[in-house]
């Protein structure tokens, strides 16, 4: 199935129902359409106020045991994403060692990559080709969050560079943003975990701080989660994207919207309507926090 022309932005009268075909036909009459290629957006992005530069500090990396994995680590990646989940402490993710996530908390760009790159913090480490760190631009207003590197993406060290990221990025030109552009894209978990399984929550716990520390630097408006590992990297809680979706929910302040992870919707294309919807909502988002920070 193509995917490009499924993705397109709309007028906010398409936001109330989003018609995305996923029926062959009308995928291909919208493609021999002129407008059908999508890669490129197709309308100026939600007005952004870049943020200043932020703050600095050299690291001290203390040598650092692996942690392993609990037993739910062996779980194959499923992207039911919608699939009910055991009631859950109110803490998911465990902060192992306050003494690193304070020093993470101190770290610049490049000693924050660094870091990453020499992290022996969780399993994670021992099968990766490199950590990969992240991408785009520094001072976005919209970070997007996804689970952790898949192969491609350990092989070249840069998030989402493989059939879902092709996917993204056309969700990401659906809404008038470009990868790079105003745009910053991270992963929960930093280092592929092994046959692309679902990152273990003691892993995700392990790499939090080095989240916690790039939207620190990055200062977005608005925060999208990719999946449910991402959705409990940010809210630190166990959430079905089914009951999250739609919903203003937050991270220290800054507002975090739960959609579907793109792997998922490659499986799973009726939902395509479902997260045209949600990007929708972001980027409403995006409009009032943009509005608010102009007022004050
Ligand atoms: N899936 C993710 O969640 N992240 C990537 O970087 C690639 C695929």
């Amino acid at each position: 199935m193509g995917l490009g022309p499924i993705w397109r932005l709309r007028t906010a009268v398409d936001e109330e129902s989003p018609a995305l075909p996923d029926d062959p036909a009308a995928v291909q009459a919208e493609s021999a359409a002129p407008m059908a290629p999508d890669i490129a957006p197709r309308a100026p992005s939600v007005a952004a106020v870049p943020v200043a530069a932020k703050a600095v500090a050299e690291p001290v990396a203390p040598p650092r045991r692996a942690v392993q994995p609990p037993a739910t680590a062996s779980r194959s990646r499923s992207f039911a994403e919608d699939s009910p989940r055991p009631a859950q402490p109110a803490s998911v993710v465990a902060m192992p060692d306050p003494a690193r996530s304070a020093r993470i908390a101190t770290l610049d760009w490049t000693s924050l990559e660094a870091d990453m790159r020499a992290c022996n913090a969780c399993v994670l480490c021992e099968r990766r080709k490199q950590a990969v760190p992240g991408v785009g631009d520094r001072q976005a207003s919209w970070m997007f969050v996804g689970e952790g590197p898949g192969s491609e993406e350990d092989q070249r060290g840069e998030p989402f560079v493989g059939q879902a990221g092709r996917l993204l990025d056309n969700m990401l030109a659906a809404i008038g943003l470009r990868r790079g552009e105003n745009v910053y894209i991270a992963n929960a978990v930093k280092c592929r975990p092994p046959h692309n399984r679902t990152p273990a929550a003691a892993e995700i716990g392990a790499c939090r701080p080095y989240l916690e520390r790039q939207i620190a630097l990055v200062q977005p408006k608005v925060l999208v989660a990719l999946g449910r590992p991402a959705a409990l990297a940010l809210l630190d809680n166990e959430v079905s994207i089914g009951a999250a979706r739609g919903r203003n929910l937050d991270y220290r302040g800054i507002p975090v919207v739960v959609t579907y992870h793109p792997a998922y919707l490659l499986r799973n294309p009726q939902d395509k309507g479902k997260a045209w919807a949600d990007l929708c909502f972001a980027r409403r988002l995006m409009a009032k926090q943009t509005e608010r920070a102009e007022k004050s």
